[in-house]
């Protein structure tokens, strides 16, 4: 007989597991908000960068690959990635160099893709085109199509009040309404602690940063389309074409509390300032902003697999910046643990991301 599996929150995370478990699994999704997608993986800047995060990111990163370019017709596109470092940088650019598999190259190579480069004050630039754009509402809704095609079932409203469990059976209260399921996915994001406080699962602190985006008109009404994202040496700043614009970000890492992000303008001016330094265009107009939560656990590695004291409860939590890219990967490895298929991902991976990692 098939599991009856719940799986709370309605973002990226969620939706992947809930694809991936579908053909195995009876599925219920509850989302708190009136939408799937509505909190950081609304929110994201939509970058494939497969040398981008921890060793274990990378690895569910490379895993993820195949499905974002053959499922649906692919959710990929080129866009490339450009490294700028100023005097006094050297040390964070050679280090990003390193990690992320750039080459060096001119000015002249560098203003030949990027017209607006300051050249007085770059002193040096890192490139490679391996970086790539992911179509996130496609990829989602992908992930949609293939759950309700098994049966599976969103429920939107749903804020998950309490937990409980008898007999084998979690309970569940959410909206008003009572679920009762064999296993409970814990995919919350931003709220993840606060699920497994509620099931009296392990104390796992998954702390969210909030990270801010300004968009701006693209500079002299050029077509930004082919340009990569541009990054300041370190994660310090980065600016990214997008629908014929250009967002900034200031690359920020604040901690707080879980809640529906909004972005400060002392934040987004600091982007702004650094983005700023490197080009030769003002910028004169902001035309929107937003903020999202990225979510780490303390050693900045994924949380997924059983939990060690809550029997039936599976932590999917702490994507941090990568959830995007790596959820494939990530939602295969949900409902290959849960079902009992043997995973694709090495065993060693596997333990560096188990919750039980932190009993
Ligand atoms: C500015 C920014 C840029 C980023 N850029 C990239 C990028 O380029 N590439 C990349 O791969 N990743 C990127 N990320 C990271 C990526 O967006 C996240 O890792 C990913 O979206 C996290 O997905 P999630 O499903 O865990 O969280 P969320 O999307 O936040 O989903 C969690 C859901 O749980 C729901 N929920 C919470 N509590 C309850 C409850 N009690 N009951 C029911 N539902 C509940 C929430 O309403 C929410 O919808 C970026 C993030 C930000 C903020």
């Amino acid at each position: 007989m098939k599991q009856d599996i719940l799986i709370i929150g309605g973002g990226v995370a969620g939706l992947s597991a809930a694809a991936h478990l579908a053909p195995h699994a009876t599925i219920t999704l509850l989302e708190a908000e009136s939408a799937t997608g509505y909190h950081t993986s609304g929110r994201s800047a939509a970058l494939f960068e497969e040398h981008y995060g921890q060793v274990s990111t990378i690895a569910l990163n490379r895993a993820s690959r195949s499905f974002l370019e053959t499922q649906d017709g692919g959710f990929l596109s080129p866009r490339g990635f450009m490294l700028v470092g100023m005097e006094g940088q050297d040390k964070a650019f050679d280090d990003d160099m390193a990690v992320m598999n750039l080459d060096e190259i001119t000015a002249d190579q560098a203003c030949s893709i990027i017209p607006v480069l300051n050249h007085d004050v770059i002193t040096r630039y890192g490139h490679a085109t391996g970086a790539q754009d992911i179509d996130t509402d496609r990829l989602m809704q992908s992930y949609t199509k293939i759950m309700r095609s098994h049966g599976g079932q969103i429920i939107t409203n749903a804020r998950v009040e309490s937990m409980s469990r008898t007999d084998d059976r979690w309970q569940v209260i959410a909206g008003g309404n009572s679920y009762t399921a064999d296993v409970v996915i814990n995919a919350a994001g931003a709220w993840a602690s606060q699920i497994a406080r509620m099931a009296g699962a392990q104390d796992i602190c998954i702390q969210p940063y909030r990270r801010s985006v300004a968009r701006i008109p693209a500079p002299l009404g050029l077509d930004v389309s082919g340009w990569p994202i541009l990054f300041g040496p370190g994660e310090t700043w980065y600016a990214k074409p997008d629908a014929g614009a250009l967002i900034i970000s200031p690359a920020d890492e604040d901690p707080v509390e879980p809640h529906d992000a909004w972005a400060e303008d002392i934040t987004l001016a600091e982007g702004i300032a650094s983005y700023q330094e490197v080009v030769t265009e003002d910028v004169t107009r902001v035309t929107s902003n937003w903020a999202g939560l990225r979510s780490f656990a303390p050693d900045r590695n994924l949380v997924l697999g059983f939990d060690s004291l809550a029997p039936g409860f599976f932590w999917c939590a702490g994507q941090g910046g990568y959830g995007m890219q790596s959820s494939p990967a990530t939602g295969q490895l949900v409902a290959d643990l849960i079902i009992g298929h043997p995973p694709e991902i090495d065993a060693e991976i596997i333990s560096r991301i188990s919750p039980a990692r932190f009993d």
